[in-house]
């Protein structure tokens, strides 16, 4: 990516968005800009408000409050243009279990009014092998990934992924993260919510992290660290040079296999 964000094109610009539930404030007025091409994660504990947030702009939930922008388009104003533009991950329970991998892209196409070449989006997530198998026949890394060919569909400029690699083992997670790198630097923006640390310090340009409702910090994951290190932290033991995912990386390898 650029290294100088001034430079770079805001595609996602919130303004101080609100979403109250009732009177309970889930999400307090928080704003943030996303630039174009970068890989952004949003973290926060269980109920910071990240769905909420994510949901309001991929136009699924109403907001009470506040203004975004999505490309140049108010959601505002014009929702369905906004939602022809991005790339929701669909759950792999909700796929038709009768249908293989090349008849379930022809039925989202349709769906998107859009015509797909079904093989060239299974090459791009490695998935060819797998074209007449249905969905309940794949492991774990590779439903995931299936579930990200789902968000290529319409050529999405942007696209959200929702704890993509929970529940995967290491190599499924790194084979994952080069699949999201290979998109982000195809062009398309990358939203993705994790709750591993160690992946959104691998794999994000940028952070917002949430807490209770509000952006509490905002910025790229080296720049978070040099500040925490900056202002005298230190962890309280010597970290070795390698942790026990490298050991176990080290002994199984790296290379993609049927995960
Ligand atoms: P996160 O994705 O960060 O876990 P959510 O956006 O799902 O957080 O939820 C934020 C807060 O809003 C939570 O306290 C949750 O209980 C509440 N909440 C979410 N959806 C609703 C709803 N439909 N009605 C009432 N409260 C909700």
């Amino acid at each position: 990516m650029t290294s100088n964000p001034q430079m770079r094109k805001k595609i996602i610009s919130v303004s101080e968005l609100v979403k109250n539930y009732g009177s309970f404030h889930a999400v307090k007025s928080i704003s943030f800009d996303v630039y174009e091409g970068e890989i952004f994660g949003l973290l926060g504990p269980n109920g910071a408000g990240k769905s909420t947030t994510l949901e309001i702009i991929e136009t699924l939930r109403s907001k009470t409050s506040g203004k975004i922008i999505v490309d140049g388009i108010d959601l505002d104003e014009n929702p369905s243009a906004i939602k022809k533009m991005i790339g929701v991950q669909l759950q792999t329970s909700g796929f038709y279990p009768g249908l293989n991998l090349v008849e379930l892209i022809k039925l989202f196409g349709g769906l998107y009014n859009r015509e797909v070449d079904p093989m060239a989006l299974l090459k791009k997530v490695n998935l060819v092998d797998k074209a007449k198998n249905k969905s309940k026949e794949l492991s774990g890394g590779q439903k995931q990934r299936f579930s990200i060919a789902t968000t290529l569909i319409n050529n999405p400029k942007i696209i959200f992924l929702d704890e993509p690699t929970t529940g995967l083992d290491p190599q499924a997670r790194r084979n994952l993260w080069d699949l999201i790198r290979e998109i982000r630097d195809n062009g398309t923006t990358v939203i993705i919510t994790t709750h591993y640390m160690d992946e959104a310090e691998q794999l994000c340009d940028r952070i917002a992290i949430m807490d209770e409702g509000r952006i509490i910090k905002l910025d790229s994951p080296d720049k978070m660290i040099d500040e925490l290190v900056e202002s005298g932290f230190e962890r309280p033991k010597q970290v070795k040079s390698a942790n026990l995912e490298d050991v176990f990386i080290h002994l199984t390898g790296r290379e993609m296999r049927d995960e």
